[in-house]
C-alpha cells in the first residue's frame, strides 16, 4: 500500500466492473478515498466494501441521477479531486444495419454523460491543488473500426473533449488526459466474444481468439494495466501531463 493519493477523494464512473473496478482497488492501494458510480448496485457494493470506499446506484445518462449521485458523493467524502470517467458500452452492426437507438444509446453513455461528470465536478476539479480528470477512451478513438462505427465515433469525440479541456485549463493546476486501451480482460470484452459467437456461429474459444489476436501484441491487456497508467496520471508529480491521450493496446495503433 502507497499512500501518494493519500485522503484524496477520487469519483469513478463504471466503477464496479473491469477497468473501473481494477482503478478503483490501485487508486484506494495509494491512499485515495474512492466514490463508484454504476447501474447495478451489487458489483459496486462488492468493490466498495473490499477498498473501505462509497457506492451510489446511478445512471451516468440521467442528468438528475448524476446530480444526485455527485452531491452525495461530496457530502461523505468532500470536493472530487480525481474524476474518472470510466462508464461505457459497446455495440456492433454493419454501418447499413446499425440503427438510430443503437447510435443514441453509445453516444448518451460513452460522450454526453461525459460532458456532464465533467461539467458537475469543474468547480471542485479546478478548486483541487492537484485536479485530475481521466477519461477511460479506447484505440477506437485514434483508428476507425468496422462494425462500430458508433462506439469509435463517441470515443473520437471523448478525445475532442479531453483535449479542449486540457487546452483550456492548461494554466491551472488541474490536468485532463485519457487513456485508450486495445481489447482488455473484462466482461465488455467477454460480451463482444458472445456476440461474434452468435454472429459467426464459432465456438466460444475461437471468437475470443478472433477478438485477442485484434491487439497486435495478440493477447488482451490486463485491466491493472490500464488502473496502472490511471493512477500515475493521478498523482501530482504528473501535473505536466496534460492533454494526453495514452494507448495501453499492445502496439495496435502504432
Ligand atoms: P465493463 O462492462 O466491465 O465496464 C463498464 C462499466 O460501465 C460497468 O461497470 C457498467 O456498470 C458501467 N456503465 C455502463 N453504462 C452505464 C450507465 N449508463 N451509467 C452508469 N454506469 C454505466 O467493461 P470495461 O471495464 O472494459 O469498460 C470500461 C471502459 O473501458 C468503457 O468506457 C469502455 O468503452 C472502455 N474500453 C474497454 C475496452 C475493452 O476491451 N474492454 C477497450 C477500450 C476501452 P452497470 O452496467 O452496472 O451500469
Amino acid at each position: 500500500m502507497g499512500s501518494a493519493l493519500e485522503g484524496r477523494h477520487a469519483l469513478i464512473t463504471g466503477g464496479g466492473t473491469g477497468i473501473g473496478a481494477a482503478t478503483a482497488e490501485r487508486l484506494a492501494a495509494e491512499g485515495a478515498r474512492v466514490t463508484l458510480l454504476g447501474r447495478r448496485i451489487e458489483p459496486l457494493e462488492a468493490i466498495a466494501d473490499e477498498i473501505a470506499g462509497a457506492a451510489t446506484q446511478c445512471d451516468v445518462t440521467d442528468p438528475g441521477q448524476l446530480a444526485r449521485a455527485f452531491d452525495i458523493a461530496r457530502a461523505a467524502y468532500g470536493p472530487i479531486e480525481l474524476l474518472i470517467v470510466n462508464a461505457g458500452i459497446a455495440e456492433s452492426a454493419p454501418f447499413r444495419k446499425m440503427t438510430r437507438e443503437s447510435w443514441d444509446r453509445i453516444v448518451a453513455t460513452n460522450l454526453t454523460a461525459a460532458f456532464d461528470c465533467a461539467r458537475a465536478a469543474i468547480g471542485d476539479l479546478l478548486g483541487s491543488e492537484n485536479g485530475r480528470l481521466v477519461f477511460v477512451a479506447s484505440v477506437a478513438g485514434l483508428k476507425g473500426v468496422p462494425y462500430a462505427a458508433h462506439y469509435a465515433a463517441s470515443k473520437h469525440g471523448l478525445l475532442g473533449l479531453m483535449r479542449s479541456l486540457a487546452a483550456e485549463y492548461a494554466k491551472s493546476n488541474l490536468t485532463v488526459n485519457a487513456v485508450c486501451p486495445g481489447y482488455v480482460d473484462t466482461p465488455m470484452t467477454d460480451q463482444s466474444v458472445a456476440r461474434v459467437s452468435a454472429i459467426t456461429g464459432r465456438s466460444e474459444g475461437d471468437s475470443r481468439g478472433i477478438i485477442t489476436d485484434m491487439n497486435a501484441s495478440g493477447r488482451l491487456v490486463d485491466p491493472q494495466a490500464v488502473a496502472q497508467v490511471i493512477a500515475m496520471l493521478c498523482l501530482p508529480l504528473s501535473r505536466d501531463i496534460n492533454g494526453a491521450a495514452i494507448t495501453i493496446d499492445g502496439g495496435t495503433a502504432a
